[in-house]
């Protein structure tokens, strides 16, 4: 049996595997469906996270080192995708993989992360990453005095038009609809941002762009007429999906109390509503979405987990 099952190789998943192994629980194995190294590989620059000072490095090579050295302190890495995690009554929990086969685990760390949605408009795929983005804290730096569109209308999309409005020249609001879904003080504070230029009742129809990246974008509006706005960033924050699916039980319910949004409940100590089970990083409620804190909650479910073990079985 496994002293810690890890599902998600990304940044949480990693540090915990780190913290996990180095701190003396023996059989540690994560599981990744993928090559480790989560979202963050998908990325041609992270310069958020403190000590990472090269320049141009890119989220691949930020992470290459992260799953050797868990590996020097006997992390074990199996490349399966996880379908379920439940728990027997007592208190065991079985990994199931996509292939039927089955592990046991005194404890369990869930850092499976989430993915931003995407709108779906012509040349968002092949602009993502260069020009098209769905991070404002990760990516707005790079469009320091410059102008960028933000589409969406919720509270996150309104968020981030404000704190892009604070390094940018200019913000392009891009909303379907003529009212937006956020709380009014953020709408009134929106509205009351001088470079926030709101473009209502319209969506885009086309990100525009050439080899360097993107260079504009096409709004079509409810009436059929367009408006072509020239920036080099369109950032999109339409929602986004987190990856529990791990965590729904034979019966449809989840194995832990979840948020409404479908976000892992924890504790300060990244505890779950169920003992032995610890959730880190992009998928647990309030997550700040960065590597920087996704690493912290690995490390701090992987110190719980210890004693979880310790506590338990020894
Ligand atoms: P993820 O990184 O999402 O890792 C989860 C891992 O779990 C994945 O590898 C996935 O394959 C695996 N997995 C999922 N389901 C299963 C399963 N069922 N079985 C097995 N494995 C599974 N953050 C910053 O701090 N700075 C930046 O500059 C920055 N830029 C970004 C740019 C882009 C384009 C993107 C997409 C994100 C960026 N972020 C940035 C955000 C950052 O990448 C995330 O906050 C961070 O990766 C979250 O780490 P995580 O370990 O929680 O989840």
């Amino acid at each position: 049996m496994l002293d810690c099952a890890i599902i998600g190789g990304g940044p949480a998943g990693l540090t915990a595997g780190l913290y996990t192994t180095r701190g003396g629980l023996d059989n540690v194995v994560m599981f990744e469906k993928g090559m480790p190294g989560g979202q963050i590989t998908m990325s041609s620059e992270i310069e958020n996270y403190p000590g990472a000072t090269a320049h141009n490095l890119s989220g691949m090579d930020f992470m290459t080192p992260w799953p050797e050295q868990c590996q020097r302190f006997g992390l074990k890495h199996e490349m399966s995708e996880v379908t379920r995690i439940s728990r027997n009554e007592d208190g065991i929990f079985i990994i199931l993989k996509s292939d039927g086969s089955t592990d046991l685990a005194k404890s369990v760390i869930v850092g499976t992360g989430s993915a931003p949605k995407r709108a779906g408009f012509i040349g968002e795929d092949k602009y993502f990453g260069r020009g098209v983005s769905t991070c404002a804290t990760c990516d707005g730096f790079f469009y320091k005095g410059k102008e960028v569109a933000v589409i969406g209308g919720g509270d996150t999309a309104l968020e981030e038009a404000l704190y892009l409005a604070k390094i940018c020249t200019k913000v392009y609001l891009i909303h379907r609809r003529d009212a937006f879904r956020a709380a009014p003080n953020t709408i009134a504070r929106v509205k009351a941002t001088t470079n926030i230029e709101l473009v209502l009742n319209g969506s885009p129809e086309e990100v525009l762009g050439d080899a360097m990246g993107v260079t504009g974008v096409r709004v079509v509006f409810q009436d059929s007429s367009t408006r072509q706005i020239d920036v080099p960033g369109v950032f999109v924050f339409i929602g986004n999906n987190v990856n529990n699916q791990v965590l729904i039980q034979e019966d449809g319910t989840f194995l832990c109390d979840m948020t409404e949004s479908g976000e892992v409940k924890v504790d300060l100590s990244m505890k779950t509503s169920v003992s032995g089970l610890f959730a880190a990083g992009d998928m647990r409620e309030s997550a700040p979405k960065q590597v920087v804190c996704a690493a912290g909650d690995g490390a701090v479910a992987a110190l719980q987990a210890i004693s979880y073990v310790d506590e338990h079985f020894h």
